[in-house]
């Protein structure tokens, strides 16, 4: 009898000493799904304060080899003595260094392991079937599906696949639900998809993408990080530093580059596919709250 009373306060004392070290009482485990080597900047202040400050681990899923990003190399040929923005000479040496580019970028946001799909980066279309021709998807199936069995993971975030962007960005998501639709409901990741919106513009409208169901969001479900928020001495610094940081190690691109911020209120958007049913809202509502109030 005696043991059963002492229960109750060794769940206390256990409890507040988890506390003490994170805001959450598990160790959050996200698989990212992106399409090309840089797209994970998106991404990247979620992701820095999940591995950083929250204590989680964050494994990423790279579907292309990064091939077709010849065609803004200009400036990376100085830094890599290669005419990388010549087709067959990017298509032979970006592969490799973007991969090294990714790595670096993904050391800064803490990311574990990588998952590198190698599907070719043909060329830029919006058309999801193209992609999925031009891929093969049977293979990245039994991959996904084999990294998410063994990932165990608590949320897993694919890119917002809305109408004007990159078919592979579609292509990406796609495929991630529909490995994750072969495990068990009760063993299945929350799924999450992202994009960014800037200043007061209130972003992309979504709902779902034409033909594929399980992209179709919750209404009014959309979780937010404002990478301008501050803190530090005098509060002078931002989490647009991290972004800025993984940015810049991809000295073979040049578009992205553009997008780099200071000041400027950029905030990463994390929208709730019905998919996961109401259940997992709660959990992701908690996740979020963390993200926003854990401080370095
Ligand atoms: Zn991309």
């Amino acid at each position: 009898m005696k043991k059963l009373f002492l229960l109750p306060i060794l769940i206390l004392i256990s409890t507040l000493t988890l506390a003490q070290d994170s805001l959450l009482s598990y160790q959050p485990k996200v698989l990212l799904v992106t399409a090309h080597p840089d797209d994970d900047a998106l991404f990247s202040a979620t992701v820095f304060k999940t591995t950083k400050l929250l204590n989680g681990k964050v494994d990423l899923a790279l579907m292309t080899n990064g091939e077709g990003g010849y065609t803004y190399s200009t400036l990376g040929n100085y830094i890599y003595n290669k005419e990388l923005d010549k087709e067959e000479i990017g298509r032979q040496y970006l592969p490799g260094i973007r991969k090294q580019e990714l790595m670096a970028g993904g050391e800064i946001v803490g990311i574990r392991n990588y998952f590198f799909l190698d599907q070719p980066d043909f060329y830029y279309t919006e058309d999801v079937e193209e992609t999925l021709d031009k891929w093969n998807k049977d293979w990245v199936h039994e991959r996904m599906v084999q990294i998410l069995e063994e990932g165990n993971y608590d949320f897993m975030f694919l890119m917002l696949p809305f109408e004007n962007f990159h078919g592979h960005h579609k292509a990406s998501a796609v495929l991630a639900l529909r490995a994750m639709k072969e495990l068990p409901k009760e063993e299945r990741p929350i799924v999450l998809q992202g994009f960014i919106r800037r200043g007061d513009d209130p972003g992309v409208s979504f709902t779902e993408m034409e033909g594929y169901p399980d992209t179709k969001v919750m209404k009014g479900e959309i979780f937010e990080f404002d990478r301008s928020q501050t803190f530090g001495a005098n509060d002078r610094l931002n989490y647009n530093i991290i972004s800025n940081w993984v940015i810049a190690e991809h000295k073979s691109q040049g578009t992205m580059q553009l997008l780099m911020q200071t000041g400027e209120k950029v905030v990463e958007q994390y929208w709730y596919n019905e998919i996961n049913g109401t259940n997992g809202l709660e959990k992701a509502a908690e996740f979020f709250e963390a993200v926003n109030a854990v401080q370095p």
